[in-house]
């Protein structure tokens, strides 16, 4: 009858509700944290004994709710990769995908033109959410899946010219389909008005299907119209949307992109605060200064770096900056870029101190916006959330450990209606980091952006252990014993990590 069970114990308990962190003992008993406490050795459920459990010696170490990455592009690499070490090895077990408009479902063809090829071209093969989430069971992903329907899939998936707003038929075709999508158990819908195929799209008709994402208990999350000159009329028109739809409003990867536009942080934040009187209001931002998406004409100013981070015609240049690139074919920047599409970049378009403040800023959550199918892609990918301890928390003092990790559970979960995660609360599903606060650190680089992060010693997903390492050659924390009738075989060898992340389905309003 054993059930599996973990005991982590005399860790620094971060609980991810904010609240101030504690030493102390907690013990998983299959797929939920079963309690917290001090001592737990000693007093133990009802028909569990000591020698039943794996003990996990956390001394030293912190204890916290695995990390939600609320912001990724995860949506196809979780069905090719699974194993998805670069968000592993940063201890997150959740990742909410379909962000910017751009979601795999619900859209079929065998090629799909930008922004959605930021997922891989080929990769759109399912009709609708219901046959992407069961593709993503099928994977058994080593971390959970949060999916939310894209306005621009919506609009791929319902029209043929995507220069237009949709006509009344085409918008009630793309209500069907997220109609699908919620019911399926989508936590939402996401825009990207910013990019052209989504950019002739008036407020009117991404209301319209936020109406329907609100009436299923869904958020809205924007890539707004605007990051530039025009962010505080993009920001009103996401606010109105959100709040005539009668739903909670998600900024997504906040900043003030361009130098004519640094500092600007200081207006968009009260405003933020403003919108956030009349309705649920959050953001998520990542700790970096450049951006990166699709090879735009729009974003090279000849002032800023742009580093190549794909290209279909031109593979070899990923990973080169365009002004080298332009240098030796003998052009301007433009043309070059022109000669690289379809492809990425990196952007170096944001101000150090505007990325702090919206860090600091208590509405914001910690989401990396990777892009996993990048052939160089930009360090936020597997970098993110340890960068944040280690420049933000442990170098600059920016944040406390306690806010630093709510901004990555906690606040996630509650934002985006995850149920039953993001807390250490007895009764919630067990997903859960242990990390080594001195030294959990990004490797990730501009220059060597595949390099996994230091410092995570074991992540737990539904309780279930999906990673683990060692500190720097010492067996500290591994303390490791094997329950007899697991599946452990009663050794001390680490065993193969499990994949045990789920599809999380909203429940029904
Ligand atoms: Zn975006």
């Amino acid at each position: 009858m054993t059930t599996r069970a973990t005991l982590l114990e005399g860790g620094l308990i971060v609980d991810g509700s904010g609240g101030p962190a504690w030493t102390g003992d907690l013990l998983l008993q299959g797929e939920r944290i079963a309690r917290l406490g001090e001592g737990l050795r000693g007093r133990l459920p009802a028909g569990l004994k000591i020698e039943d459990l794996r003990v996990l010696d956390c001394r030293g170490l912190v204890v916290a709710p695995g990390f939600i990455d609320a912001h990724t592009h995860d949506d196809a690499i979780v069905l090719h990769e699974p194993a998805m070490l670069p968000k592993l090895t940063q201890g997150v077990t959740t990742v909410v995908a379909g962000n910017c408009g751009i979601s795999l479902a619900p859209y079929a063809a065998a090629s799909a033109g930008p922004p959605l090829n930021l997922l891989g071209a080929g990769s759109f093969r399912y009709a609708g959410m219901g046959a992407y989430m069961q593709a993503v069971e099928a994977a058994r992903p080593a971390l959970n899946v949060v999916a939310l329907a894209g306005h621009t899939t919506l609009r791929y998936a319902t029209m043929s010219d995507l220069t237009r707003a949709a006509t009344t038929d085409e918008r009630a075709r793309m209500a069907a389909l997220l109609e699908e999508a919620m019911c399926c158990g989508a936590h939402g819908l996401s825009s990207g008005l910013f990019y052209a195929e989504a950019h002739a799209a008036p407020a009117d008709e991404v209301t319209a299907l936020a109406r329907i994402a609100a009436r299923h208990g869904g958020i809205y999350a924007t890539h707004l119209r605007s990051e530039m000159a025009a962010i505080i009329e993009a920001l009103h028109e996401a606010g109105d949307c959100a709040f005539e739809a009668g739903l909670p409003l998600v900024i997504s990867h906040h900043k003030c992109a361009g130098p004519a536009n640094w500092g600007r942080t200081s207006e968009t934040l009260p405003l933020i605060d403003a919108l956030a009187a009349r309705q649920p209001v959050a953001m998520d931002v990542y700790p970096y200064l450049a951006g990166s998406t699709v090879l735009r004409e729009d974003l090279v100013d000849g002032v800023i770096d742009v580093l190549v981070t794909w290209s279909d015609p031109h593979p070899e240049q990923a990973g080169r900056l365009l002004a080298a690139v332009a240098a030796d074919w003998g052009v301007e920047q433009l043309a070059a870029l022109r000669r690289l599409q379809p492809g990425g970049a990196c952007y170096f378009q944001i101000d150090e101190s505007d990325m702090e403040r919206v860090l600091a800023h208590p509405r914001s959550m910690i989401g990396s916006d990777g892009l996993p199918h990048d052939r160089h892609p930009h360090p936020r990918l597997w970098g993110t959330f340890p960068r944040v301890f280690a420049r933000y928390w442990r170098d600059k003092g920016l944040l406390t450990l306690e806010q630093a990790v709510h901004k990555m559970t906690g606040l996630t979960a509650r934002t985006f209606r995850i149920a039953g995660r993001g807390l250490l609360q007895a009764g919630h599903m067990a997903d859960v980091v242990v990390f080594d606060a001195a030294r959990i650190a990004d490797r990730a680089t501009y220059d060597a952006p595949m390099q996994a992060s230091v410092g995570v010693r074991a992540v737990f997903v539904n309780g279930e252990c999906a990673y683990r390492q060692d500190g720097d050659g010492d067996t500290e924390g591994d303390t490791e014993g094997d329950s007899e009738g697991d599946t452990d075989g009663g050794n001390d060898a680490p065993r193969a990590p499990a994949r045990a992340g789920r599809m999380l389905r909203r429940a029904a309003a």
